[in-house]
């Protein structure tokens, strides 16, 4: 969609050119629709055309908020959390939407509804003092920008029902509405109780910290330090109720749900490598980077012993994140890579256990083993893993790219069970197998870890 489209006659509807945003969060593609002689702008990021429901933040303009960032309310701190989101996800799109401005009095309304609220008033109040609506925002032309891009089915970054509601009339299927958590500061507390309580916002949830896995029960930030204090070889891995990480066509957006996409990176932030097999790479094209949550990226590893993994995907091409590149002994890797890839020869057949001594040869902390479902499982089957997370979600593919796969024992006394505990992450369900003593030993006992009836070391399925 590079090309510009008018409806004959009125142009109406007139959609620039693309080009591209580099941003803290990540870099998007950014373009302007004209609907109505009213110039938005719209940041897609991946292909969310291609999610069956992307995530997507229709962004009401604020220069005082997202500008000039402004406490009085908390459109800043939305914005912000709404690109970092979307960014982790690695598909989306946001829609920053001129003329809304004061929920779409004006930004000269505004500031005088402003005067009035440092006079007593709160935000429905002031707007009515002046004679206006409580919102007047209308969202036409986002539905419309939205079925422009091949996304009339999304799931929705915003804390306001209305809105919502707003949408699916205009035509939009908002499968889910995701809530925005961003922090409450003391100059817009009562800015954001008022929309709670005038404007039917959603509450904060039961306890905000319920939806990260930070604070989940039996399952603490002990795991991450544990991860970042240890040099433990952990796995993580999302399938579908039946095993699957992708659909046979290899569409893997997405599998599991926000909640465990921060879990994954907060990982990432504690490891010292991140570790993806070649398949991975040229399917989904990943930057391996911590964006949903704070922290420093991992060195990113790419098992390649055949070096088929392109030049241009992004960890090869993209810095200033290192990236080792491990090859066979006999493979040609092109010489046009990054300065930040070092290229690494393996020894031949290497073991899940010589890679892992490799990288530890380069670079300290925890190894992260990311994917794909070979990857993951190759290194389970050899008992090179400590820990595994493994995150199911309800969902059936039938038929697809396999998650957890090797050749297993014949009958169920022989087959591999460890310790476990499980956790909740939105609508997914996380099994954390403790694999290794090490593993074990670096666990706080906690009532949420399950001794199976047996225990069987890992190195038994082989
Ligand atoms: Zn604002």
């Amino acid at each position: 969609m590079t090309s510009t489209r008018t409806s004959t006659g009125s142009q109406r509807f007139v959609a620039g050119p693309v080009s591209s945003l580099p941003t803290k969060h990540g870099t998007f593609a950014i373009r302007s629709f004209t609907v109505a002689a009213v110039t938005h702008t719209v940041l897609t990021i991946g292909e969310p055309a291609e999610c069956a429901r992307p995530l997507v933040r229709v962004h009401s303009e604020c220069l005082t908020g997202d500008a000039l960032g402004s406490f009085r309310c908390d459109c800043g701190d939305q914005l912000d959390a709404a690109l970092a989101e979307i960014a982790a996800e690695g598909h989306g799109i946001l829609v920053y939407m001129s003329g809304h401005e004061g929920r779409g009095i004006g930004l000269a309304a505004k500031l005088q509804a402003y005067a009035l609220q440092d006079d007593g008033m709160d935000t429905v109040a002031a707007n009515r003092a002046l004679g206006l609506p409580d919102d007047a925002r209308d969202y036409t032309a986002a539905a419309e920008i939205l079925r422009e891009l091949g996304c009339s089915r999304i799931r929705l970054l915003t804390s306001n029902p209305s809105k919502q509601l707003a949408l699916e009339e205009l035509g939009i299927d908002v499968a889910d509405r995701v809530r925005l958590p961003v922090p409450e500061r003391p100059e817009n507390s009562a800015y954001i109780s008022s929309k709670r309580q005038r404007m039917n916002h959603d509450a904060p949830p039961e306890s905000d910290a319920g939806q990260s896995p930070v604070n989940l029960s039996g399952f603490g930030e002990d795991i991450y330090a544990s991860l970042a204090a240890n040099q433990e070889v952990v796995a993580q891995l999302a399938q579908s109720q039946d095993g699957f990480i992708a659909t046979r066509t290899g569409d893997a957006c997405f599998v599991s749900g926000t909640t465990d996409r921060t879990h994954l990176h907060r990982i990432r932030a504690h490891v010292g490598t991140v570790l993806v097999g070649a398949q991975t790479v040229i399917a989904d094209d990943p930057q391996l980077t911590v964006r949903a949550v704070p922290g420093t990226d991992p060195v990113r590893v790419v098992l390649d012993p055949h070096a088929r993994v392109p030049v241009t995907s992004t960890v090869l091409s993209t810095g200033p994140t290192p990236t080792l590149w491990l090859i066979g002994a006999e493979a040609a890797p092109s010489s046009h890579v990054g300065g930040h890839v070092r290229v690494i020869r393996l020894p031949s057949s290497a073991s899940p256990q010589d890679i892992i001594a490799v990288v530890r040869g380069q670079v300290a902390g925890s190894v992260l083993v990311e994917g794909g479902g070979r990857t993951v499982s190759s290194f389970l089957a050899a008992g090179a893993l400590d820990r595994l997370f493994l995150t199911t979600a309800p969902v059936f593919i039938g038929d697809g790219v396999p998650g957890i796969r090797f050749q297993g024992s014949e009958v169920m006394a022989q087959a591999l069970r460890t310790p476990f505990r499980r956790f909740e992450l939105g609508e997914d369900m996380c099994t954390e197998y403790l694999l290794s003593q090490a593993a074990v030993a670096h666990s706080q006992p906690s009532p949420g870890v399950q001794e199976p009836a047996s225990v069987e070391s890992p190195q038994s399925t082989q």
